[in-house]
């Protein structure tokens, strides 16, 4: 009888040891872009008019693998990949790593690039990212809007589009802790963050660029992300403070007379718009309405 329950015990400790495995398991957000992808360099690469466009799909997919390989090997059980580019149907759902699972298409929500981003997450990562509209040497820079925006900030940090979505992930608290793309938004990224691994796998030379072979981007980006998990606690949550004042400069006049219709948008340049809240989502709802 008693050696029955000594074996019942150990099944028990067994079993809740199991499970409490598989729970403790990292959760990653990935979210991907095409214009910091390796080899592209002009929006033909990126568009699906473009003759190179399914070769850089490839190669979109091939990149975001790498930084799943380096979660699932840092202990990563759950991912979620998110196509965040252009039509978000570009990466291959039958080439993409049969353990993440896959966010395509736009859903009209505000979220956009971080759609499918809340607190259950231990991570955020970065794929194929670029600099902010204007920067000097980048590759294909702009902020949301290549056509309509001339500079997006919160607070007077003005932001690429990493910073906004890294202020996403940081109002759910969870780090950006690894960001891949070209050099230039590599920096934006460091200054802005503060720790943050990158690799940066082209560098801007005027609009040309030199870049890395697309298999040393990927062993670069499978180790890079594996090191930052391996070190999780080192990265922080990007946060600005309450109230947060959103500002965006625009490209030309007739947008910026567009968007100020929008209820509780206010003119605060010639071609800049302003719009204040406590609430971060609330900033970010603005955003989607007036760019
Ligand atoms: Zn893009």
């Amino acid at each position: 009888m008693k050696k029955q329950l000594v074996t019942l015990l150990m099944l028990i400790i067994i079993v809740s040891v199991a499970f409490s495995q598989s729970d403790s398991g990292l959760k990653i957000f990935i979210s991907v872009d095409m214009e910091g992808i390796t080899g592209v360099v002009n929006w033909e690469d990126v568009s699906r008019e473009g003759k190179d466009y399914e070769y850089f799909r490839q190669i979109m997919t091939k990149e975001t693998n790498a930084a799943i390989e380096g979660a699932l090997e840092a202990g990563a059980t759950e991912i979620i990949v998110r196509d965040s580019h252009g039509s978000a149907r570009n990466i291959l759902p039958e080439m993409l790593h049969k353990s993440s699972k896959l966010i395509r298409d736009w859903s009209g929500g505000f979220m956009s690039m971080m759609e499918g981003m809340d607190k259950s997450f231990d991570a955020v990562i970065f794929i194929g990212y670029h600099a902010k509209a204007g920067t000097q040497n980048a590759i294909l820079e702009h902020t949301m809007s290549s056509r309509n925006i001339l500079d997006v900030s919160i607070n007077n940090v003005s932001l690429p589009e990493a910073g906004i979505n890294a202020l996403i992930a940081g109002y759910y608290d969870v780090p950006v802790i690894f960001v891949s793309g070209e050099k230039a938004l590599c920096n934006q990224a460091k200054i802005l963050f503060g720790e943050v691994a990158t690799v940066a796998v082209k560098e801007g030379l005027g609009n040309a660029a030199l870049n890395l072979h697309p298999e040393v981007s990927r062993e670069k980006i499978r180790k890079g992300v594996k090191t930052a998990l391996l070190n999780l606690n080192e990265y922080k949550p990007y946060k600005l403070t309450s109230p947060y004042i959103l500002a965006v400069k625009y490209k030309n006049e007739e947008i910026v007379n567009e968007m100020s219709l929008q209820p509780g948008v206010t003119r605060t340049g010639n071609w800049e718009l302003s719009y204040k809240s406590d609430d971060l989502l609330d900033i970010m709802k603005a955003f989607s309405l007036i760019h």
